[in-house]
């Protein structure tokens, strides 16, 4: 039995919201509680900003991770070891 670490964490609130189902703003949602979502890295204790709105959120939530994989010190550092 293996147990898998967690190196890192996406927190993802998907808000409460109800979409239009007619009028002119059929097809869209109003929330009543915005979405949100935080991403925190274990590694190097990097924990950052909340992000909050569906736009915002969902382009945060795709990035999120592999862009601080990019700059994460604790990733850096060992690349730089091997180096
Ligand atoms: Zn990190």
């Amino acid at each position: 039995m293996t147990a898998r670490r967690v190196s890192d964490a996406l927190f993802i609130d998907c808000g409460t919201g109800y979409e239009h189902k007619t009028g002119d703003r059929a097809g869209q949602i109003t929330y009543t509680r915005q979405p949100r979502a935080r991403y925190e890295c274990v590694r190097c204790g990097y924990a950052s900003p909340v992000v909050t709105g569906p736009d915002d959120v969902k382009r945060f939530v795709a990035t999120a991770r592999t862009s601080h994989r990019a700059t994460c010190p604790a990733l850096t550092n060992q690349q730089g070891a091997a180096a």
